[in-house]
């Protein structure tokens, strides 16, 4: 016979996939030898055998009363009797807590009759018959799923009559009548009686638990936060403890430490007479738990010594929830707590000095996300600020700038030097271009899930959403606040991504000290004096002790090379050279796409090869003793010329004057309209453009190679690597790296300096890449996963065009938990990773491995890479801290932590 149900004494801790985990934290506590009301635990198991065959399997119910028969023993008194009624409750509980479960029935036990053996027994009449209401109550509505106001607006009628707005001020008078009132709707919306008998009030709730788990709501945030669906929940049922007997019963919630700062203290909410989540509901002010030893010191110690007991066994920081009764102090609940990044920084560390944890763990316990929170830009506390809305912090960090109230108007103003926030009601796919160039985006309405604040979390952009004090009217280009002042396009306001506030004018931003500290623009006495910052440079430390993967970063400017140097990159993953084509060297792209004839193209060639050579020479400098691989000319050529639509509006304004475009202009246009593409990204652009230019991979190879000599002769240690991107076929690389060699040698000849063994390599960006890797590898020294491109070659679907546009509605309806653009999608782009990683290692075994995509950031593709054996991530410059972070805490757990 299968078990489902189990008694604290037969759980621990470490059992949340079959009691959930607060059953097996209530099993934990128990055989620690705290006081927890005699409780047993019906399983996931149970659970899912009832959500597979509609109904629970045929032992439960023996097994039930089996478990039954054992508390109330231990109570000393019979479940529902009629003169001295041991009631329960019937709590949910799964593996990770959920929205969307069953809330808790408090008082299950009850009737008709036992109610008034209650109030015998209590000598509280009132206290009997409001309990029994508020079985009706929670049972009527959590069970059956009748509507909550029904029942709502009878207690308000009966409070009404008397005259009141408290509930402490009806009596047990009141309170029979409204159970009477309580019946009568139960018996009208669901046809049938308030079941009189406790063990089938235990059962229906029971099953209301087990149903709960597929409620629309759990099952879409199982849905996006990738919890399997058949995970099940347990249900926990529990000797009630009563805090509402009077002043010397309570019931309160406490922290170990501080959540919010890590400090370590007393922190908590304490509520004389009042049950269940009176305490967190707002219905009285609470008093703190530094003051419930006044009221009741013995309960208070008790509390103390357990909360001390608790941390030193969990080894973390813990919440609780416990209730008195008549001075004595039970526990209901405890679970390793959730807290700010700030704290999670310093309670490892302290943690660590206790003794408590290894410094091994003290890695597991911090995130890179947590990181990330620490290193945004803030508004200055110190700054005098005036506060204009709140909205939701719908994607965090501090911006500044006019308001502009369309796309287009952003765009310009920036264009002009402006530091703009896009102020909509709420943003739509055309808003795109205007939320790019923004410093941050404000709305009206909207959620965390509009697409507003979606598309702006996947752009790393400050957004405040959902301000609905804000009148924003777009045509009148004016946003009305709650006080009747209006402010017009061009007003300067402040918002804060990450508490949802909004300022009028200006406030000052700065650093955040934990992003001074990876600049170095810190003194050791400043780090001394700054826990937060000694905690990060601590597990910093251990990070970098930890990781097998190495660090690089993205960039493609000295000033960018030098800031990840800082940041701790070991080098560049990629620095591209196509912004090293505009601006004043515009027109030297033109002249080599409009070239006629070899010669012209060779000087165009010849005019551009100088100019790289210098950028080359800066960045290797910058990053001296450490690789730098850089990408050839990846993107169109047409993005160097004008567009299109711009041309055609030129030759419209030269028509409508009379007069035609001048020669040239013609020759651009002419070569403008034969270099449109139906789909650019798909279209002639990365290697494709080394083979049908020819001269321009060359050109650019010598001057990497030519800057590298002159490094070298200059005593320094230049380290480049030369990366062709979008290779889909072998035989393209070939030609390519013939191609390069060759230069290589004869710059090798000309300069004396042996450049010969400059590694050539290629980008893995294209399926056909991923899967002819093995041949893909004889021609290259090193792979380069460029993952942006790879997820959407993957998927089929461009960027720019669809995380604007059906993005959000596919996280909405749970088809990604998270873009696969911001987190690498394992299953299917990952695939190709790993395929492409080891068939390249088996064709040459010495292939160096790395990835550049923006995934090279993100902790949980950090943690895929590492697996899949990649020997670095490269990241932007800001996200280096949290990838050396990420890569620690995944060799770390490959070492087998045994934190949670
Ligand atoms: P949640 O999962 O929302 O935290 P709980 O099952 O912890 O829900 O129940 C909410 C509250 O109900 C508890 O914090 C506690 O105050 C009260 N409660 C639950 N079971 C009992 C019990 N057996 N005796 C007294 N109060 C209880
Ligand atoms: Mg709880
Ligand atoms: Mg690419």
């Amino acid at each position: 016979m299968k078990k489902f149900v189990y008694g604290l004494s037969e759980g621990n801790k470490d059992m949340k996939d079959l009691l959930g985990g607060k059953g097996a934290n209530l099993a934990e506590m128990h055989n620690m030898g705290l006081p927890v009301p005699p409780s047993f635990t019906i399983t996931t198991d149970a659970c899912k055998a009832y959500l597979e065959q509609g109904s629970e399997p045929e032992e439960l119910s023996a097994q039930i009363d089996e478990y039954i028969a054992k508390i109330e023993d231990e109570n000393g008194k019979k479940l529902g009797d009629p003169s001295d009624p041991l009631l329960v409750s019937v709590r949910s509980g799964a593996k990770f807590s959920m929205p969307g479960m069953m809330e808790t029935v408090l008082n299950i036990g009850l009737n008709d009759a036992s109610v008034v053996g209650l109030s015998k027994v209590t000598g509280n009449d009132r206290f009997a018959w409001d309990s029994y209401r508020r079985l009706l109550q929670m049972f009527g509505k959590t069970v059956l799923d009748i509507e909550g106001e029904k029942f709502e607006d009878v207690m308000d009628e009966a409070k009404s009559a008397k005259g009141t707005t408290s509930d402490l001020d009806l009596d047990a008078a009141d309170f029979a009548r409204i159970v009477e009132r309580f019946k009568g709707i139960i018996k009208d919306e669901t046809g049938k009686d308030f079941p009189q008998d406790s063990k089938e009030q235990l059962l229906e709730a029971m099953r209301a638990v087990f149903r709960s788990w597929n409620s629309e709501r759990a099952i879409l945030y199982r849905r996006q936060e990738r919890i399997p669906a058949d995970l099940g929940t347990a249900v926990n049922v529990c000797s009630m403890v009563f805090g509402n007997l009077g002043m010397e019963s309570g019931t309160g919630v406490a922290f170990t430490r501080d959540p919010a700062s890590g400090q370590q203290g007393v922190y908590g909410d304490y509520l004389q007479n009042a049950q269940g989540e009176d305490v967190v509901a707002g219905i009285r002010n609470t008093m703190s738990l530094a003051d419930m030893e006044r009221v009741d010191k013995a309960a208070y110690d008790e509390l103390m010594g357990i909360m001390s007991t608790l941390e030193a066994h969990y080894k973390d920081l813990c919440d609780i929830e416990f209730t008195v009764q008549n001075k004595k102090l039970w526990m209901l609940q405890t679970r390793v707590g959730k807290r700010t990044a700030e704290a999670a920084f310093k309670i490892a560390c302290q943690l660590v000095d206790e003794g408590k944890i290894s410094e091994a763990e003290a890695l597991q316990r911090v995130t890179g996300d947590q990181l990330v929170n620490l290193m945004f830009p803030k508004f200055d506390a110190k700054a005098e600020k005036k506060r204009i809305a709140r909205g939701m912090n719908a994607s965090p960090g501090a911006a500044v700038g006019q308001i502009c109230f369309s796309s287009p108007d952003a765009v310009l103003a920036v264009n002009e030097g402006k530091k703009v926030i896009l102020v909509r009601r709420e943003t739509n796919p055309d808003d795109l271009s205007g939320m790019m160039a923004a410093q941050g985006i404000l709305t009206s309405r909207g959620g965390k899930t509009s697409h507003a604040a979606v598309v702006a979390r996947g752009m790393g952009k400050t957004c405040v959403c959902g301000a609905e004090e804000l009148d924003i009217d777009v045509r009148a280009r004016t946003m009305t606040l709650k006080d009747g002042t209006v402010l017009r396009a061009g007003a300067v306001i402040s918002i804060d991504g990450t508490t949802g506030e909004v300022y009028t004018g200006e406030v000052p931003v700065v650093d955040p000290p934990v992003v001074q500290y990876f600049e170095g623009t810190l003194s050791e006495a400043d780090i001394a004096a700054d826990e937060l910052v000694r905690a990060v440079d601590r597990i910093m430390k251990i990070a970098d002790k930890t990781r097998r993967l190495r660090v690089r970063s993205n960039a493609d400017t000295p000033e960018d090379a030098a800031r990840a140097r800082r940041f701790g990159a070991q080098g560049i993953g990629l620095c591209r050279t196509e912004h090293m084509f505009l601006g004043d060297r515009r027109p030297l792209v033109e002249r080599l796409i409009l070239a006629e004839s070899d010669e012209e193209k060779a000087a165009a060639l010849g005019s551009l090869a100088p100019l790289q050579k210098a950028d080359f020479v800066e960045i290797l400098q910058a990053m001296d003793g450490l690789p730098v691989t850089i990408r050839l000319l990846d993107p169109p050529l047409h993005e160097f010329l004008p567009s299109q639509v711009e041309m055609a509006a030129a030759h419209a304004v030269a028509q409508a004057k009379g007069h035609d475009l001048e020669a040239d202009q013609k020759k651009i246009m002419a070569a403008v309209e034969r270099m449109h593409e139906q789909n650019p990204m798909l279209g002639l652009r990365g290697v494709r453009l080394g083979l049908v230019i020819r001269g321009l991979f060359e050109m650019q190879a010598r001057a990497i190679l030519e800057a590298a000599a002159e490094r070298r002769q200059a005593g320094g240690d230049p380290k480049p690597e030369i990366m062709i991107p979008l290779v889909g076929a072998v035989q393209e690389l070939e030609i390519m790296r013939d191609a390069i060699t060759k230069v290589a040698a004869q710059v090798s000849a000309e300069t004396g300096v042996d450049l010969t063994d400059v590694p050539i390599g290629t980008m893995i960006e294209l399926p056909r890449a991923a899967i002819t890797a093995g041949e893909i590898a004889e021609a290259a020294e090193f792979f380069s996963f460029g993952t942006n491109d790879l997820t959407q070659t993957t998927w089929g679907f461009s960027r720019d065009d669809v995380e604007g546009s059906f993005f959000s509605n596919y996280i909405e309806r749970g088809i990604f938990g998270v873009s696969p653009f911001e987190t690498l999608d394992q299953g299917g782009v990952g695939r190709l990773v790993k395929l492409a990683a080891e068939a390249g290692r088996q064709t040459r075994p010495e292939l160096h491995l790395g990835v550049c995509g923006e995934h090279g950031g993100d902790p949980q593709s950090i943690h895929f890479f590492d697996t899949v054996g990649l020997d670095y991530v490269s990241c932007s410059p800001f996200r280096v801290p949290v990838a050396r972070l990420e890569a620690g805490r995944s060799s770390g757990t490959a070492e087998g932590s045994d934190f949670r």
